[in-house]
């Protein structure tokens, strides 16, 4: 059984060990070492990565009791090998991890929910809980799990014996088999985990609840805490400084600066489509009543400026009536009908126009790929024929 180093020291990012097993797989090898400070995918938290001799680690895991270290190439059987970890992207994990023991412990103790469920990833950590929880709780939850940060308290893991375990008050997320690692973060928390944390809450440095959604019969919370939070704050700054910019507005001033410029959008759009629909108007009362079939063709007209110049159009008509506007590549269409069933004849106009439509059995709407005159010319007259 290899020894686990990380069980002792969390901060061992170097170390020698010999080589038990080097054997090959389809993604590289299976290395297992005498002792490691390679912590393994479990826990909801992913495996370490760093070099082993020459040999980078992708990856390590459990297969069975056995922690094995995924190298790219072979490491010598019984040779003593040199190891290092790449400990910046464990550290972050480790800052991740804690913060989630003081989450978990906060929520716990304020309302008695547990935590369910814990993912660790490169981009998030989240969290879920087996009850509800308001915006504001959470925000206050927020505050003080910070606060447990600035107070920079102590975290010892450590092997109680088993007549202590039994008057301890920790947390657990199930059945635990053999003896029992308890992480204590002083005054804060007692939970039975096996994973690295921090030696002192400080070294987090800060933990950002992002949000949350209902998850089951809960809710699942996203944080990111430690270098990956304040790598967060750098970009979300970035971002401010660019939108600052765009909306010639300062920082602290952005939202009320974007809904400003968004309800200007909004009027305008509505101002464009009173334009459109008095064109519309316009055109109505330019075409005569007839027996025949009509089709306009308007530039810059919209499927629903479309549909609402057809409305003013079909009272002219006995037949069809028809409107046309520019697409990206061909033309938008919308054709209303008082004597066809245009639902039946979509799939003849879409090839013969080389089209895409579909609608009600009165109007059909949809994009054309042929020439405009064609579209014109076979909505007047040629799509009565057979
Ligand atoms: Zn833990």
């Amino acid at each position: 059984m290899t020894e686990k180093l990380y069980d002792l020291d969390s901060f061992i990012t170097e170390f020698d060990a010999t080589v038990i097993s080097c054997t090959p797989i389809d993604k590289g090898f299976e290395i297992v070492l005498d002792k490691t400070a390679f912590f393994p995918e479990s826990g909801g938290q992913y495996g370490d990565k760093g070099k082993i001799g020459e040999s980078e680690i992708l990856d390590t895991y459990y297969k069975g009791e056995e922690i094995v270290h995924q190298g790219k190439t072979p490491v010598e059987k019984d040779s003593v090998v040199h190891c290092s970890l790449f400990f910046e992207e464990r550290f972050r994990k480790m800052q991740n991890h804690t913060a989630e023991h003081i989450v978990s412990s906060l929520i716990h103790r304020k309302y008695g929910f547990n935590n369910v469920g814990f993912h660790l990833s490169r981009e998030f950590t989240t969290c879920d809980f087996n009850g509800l929880l308001t915006s504001k709780q959470l925000s206050e939850i927020e505050f003080l799990a910070n606060k447990a940060v600035y107070e920079n308290v102590e975290v010892i893991c450590y092997y109680p014996e088993e007549s202590v375990l039994e008057t301890l008050d920790y947390r657990s997320k199930g059945e635990l088999e053999g003896k029992v690692r308890i992480v204590e973060i002083k005054g804060i928390d007692m939970c039975a985990c096996c994973a690295p944390h921090v030696k002192y809450t400080g070294q987090i440095g800060v933990i950002k609840i992002l949000g949350f959604i209902k998850y089951k019969n809960g809710i699942r919370i996203t944080m990111k805490s430690g270098y990956d939070a304040y790598e967060d704050y750098r970009s979300r700054a970035e971002q401010d400084e660019v939108l600052s910019s765009i909306l010639s507005a300062p920082q602290n001033d952005l939202v009320p600066a974007l809904k400003e410029k968004l309800d200007f959008l909004d009027a305008s759009k509505a101002e464009g489509a009173k334009i459109r629909f008095a064109m519309s108007e316009i055109i109505a009362d330019s075409v005569q009543n007839t027996n025949e079939s009509i089709c306009k063709y308007v530039p810059m007209f919209g499927i629903d400026d479309l549909r609402k110049l057809c409305n003013l159009l079909i009272g002219k008509t006995e037949k069809i009536c028809a409107a046309i506007s520019d697409a990206d590549d061909g033309y938008l269409f919308v054709c209303e009908s008082k004597d066809m069933n245009l639902r039946n004849l979509s799939k003849k106009i879409s090839t013969d126009l080389n089209g895409k439509c579909g609608g009600s059995e009165t109007m059909i709407s949809g994009k054309l790929n042929t020439d405009k005159e064609s579209i014109i010319r076979y909505f007047e007259k040629e799509m009565y024929n057979d």
